[in-house]
């Protein structure tokens, strides 16, 4: 085909899809919270929490945080424990620092109120183009175009299109259709308000609004991963891989990075029913938030444990680490060496390298976690101590403390299992 049909060919494919993908959002569409408002604050705090969470958990967030924090001006003033707090559990901690650092530029540059030229809003820390576009259009029916992995998917599969979306040329091109798509979209509601027979109906008000949530729910309800529903798909027709078979194949991502498994070993210490626990320091990931005294353990060191047995199957109750090396390098735990349980190298490195004298280790838990491309396992144990630990060693908080305070996700689960067996004498 020449390149001037195969535009055109493109072109009225455009054309075409707009008013289907329209037709079939406004029927489909999801009633979600934050769809009921054109509140540009509400729909960037939705958009931000929907990075990298599905919609079902993100909801009651949403809901709590607005209602804690109903204005940009809120959001800016509220203290770092709040913010946190209102954040556990959705992980990505970055993102609810920048939307602070963000809610206070506003408040400073734009007395408050959300800027609606797209510059300004991409300016914003967290905000990236993606997260722009959303707002912009959502809020502002800008014309603005929205490229996530949903819309990825969609479009590389109506448009056929092989090559890796993640490359340069493919990426500027899908936001091109993107784009393209947005704007065709505008056109309707520019008509309709250039009408003279009629007036503008509530929909052709919102077409840049609904063009682009039409995408993010097509790949999100219909156009899904795996199996999509492509017999209830308004774009069928002109869908180049349901034509051709292509379905799984496309979009064509390339091999996923390999999981990476991670064990820590955590220890819980109980003295007249406070825990010691500390602050993850900023710069480090998932700082600000709480969590117990931990280790990494070296691959292989221990073997998984169940649930009340000590590690490695053997009784540590009396051990003296009378002949353990007092200085252990680095934050990683180093395999045992000659005559020395895994368990007695585990104790040792706790105490030089957390600052902790243990004694008397039970396991309590063992918790699964997965984050980016971490599978994280803790293993928590119910440690005494030996001498009391420094100040920089963590603080000590009663479980009432401790909740108010944001864990991360893994230490979270580990804290209510340990306060509630540790406090209930088991
Ligand atoms: Fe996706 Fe199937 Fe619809 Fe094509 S026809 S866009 S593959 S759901």
């Amino acid at each position: 085909m020449r390149l001037n049909s195969k535009l055109k060919t493109q072109n009225s494919k455009l054309q075409k899809l707009v008013p289907l993908l329209l037709d079939w959002f406004t029927a489909n569409a999801r009633d979600l919270p934050w769809r009921r408002t054109r509140d540009p604050y509400a729909i960037w705090v939705s958009e931000i929490m929907l990075q990298q969470t599905q919609v079902k958990t993100v909801i009651p967030y949403w809901n709590r945080w607005m209602r804690e924090l109903p204005t940009i001006e809120a959001a800016a003033k509220a203290s770092p424990d709040k913010i946190h707090k209102l954040w556990e559990g959705l992980g990505y901690y970055s993102r609810v620092r920048n939307l602070q650092k963000a809610a206070q530029l506003i408040v400073e540059k734009h007395d408050g109120k959300f800027p609606q030229n797209f510059d300004d809003v991409l300016a914003l820390p967290g905000i990236g183009r993606y997260t722009a576009g959303a707002i912009c259009s959502i809020a502002f029916n800008q014309p603005a175009p929205i490229l996530d992995g949903n819309v990825i998917r969609v479009l590389t599969r109506i448009f056929g299109i092989a090559e890796n979306p993640k490359e340069k040329q493919t990426n500027a091109r899908l936001w091109k259709l993107a784009e393209e798509l947005v704007c065709r979209a505008a056109l309707i509601t520019y008509q309709a308000s250039n009408s003279r027979t009629r007036t503008r109906t509530k929909d052709e008000d919102d077409c840049c609004s609904h063009l682009n949530q039409s995408l993010m729910e097509l790949g999100a309800l219909v156009c899904t991963p795996r199996n999509p529903q492509c017999e209830i798909c308004p774009v069928k027709k002109m869908c180049i891989a349901f034509r051709e078979n292509r379905i799984e194949e496309l979009p064509n991502i390339g091999k996923r990075e390999t999981a990476t498994a991670r064990r820590f070993a955590a220890f819980v210490v109980e003295r007249n029913g406070r825990f010691l626990v500390r602050q993850r320091s900023a710069g480090a990931v998932n700082a600000h938030l709480w969590e117990f005294p931990n280790v990494e353990v070296a691959a292989g060191i221990l073997p998984a444990v169940e649930p009340g047995v000590s590690p490695g199957g053997k009784n540590i109750r009396n051990f003296n680490p009378v002949n353990i090396p007092r200085h252990i390098p680095g934050g990683k735990m180093p395999p045992s060496t000659a005559g020395e349980t895994p368990a007695a190298t585990m104790l040792a490195h706790a105490a030089t390298h957390l600052g902790l004298e243990i004694r008397n280790a039970k396991h309590l838990s063992t918790v699964k976690h997965s984050i980016t491309r971490y599978r994280i396992t803790l293993e928590g144990y119910r440690v005494q101590l030996r001498k009391q630990p420094g100040s920089r060693v963590g603080i000590w908080k009663s479980p009432a403390q401790m909740e108010r305070l944001a864990f991360t996700a893994a230490h979270k689960k580990l804290a209510s299992l340990a306060v509630n067996r540790i406090l209930s004498g088991q």
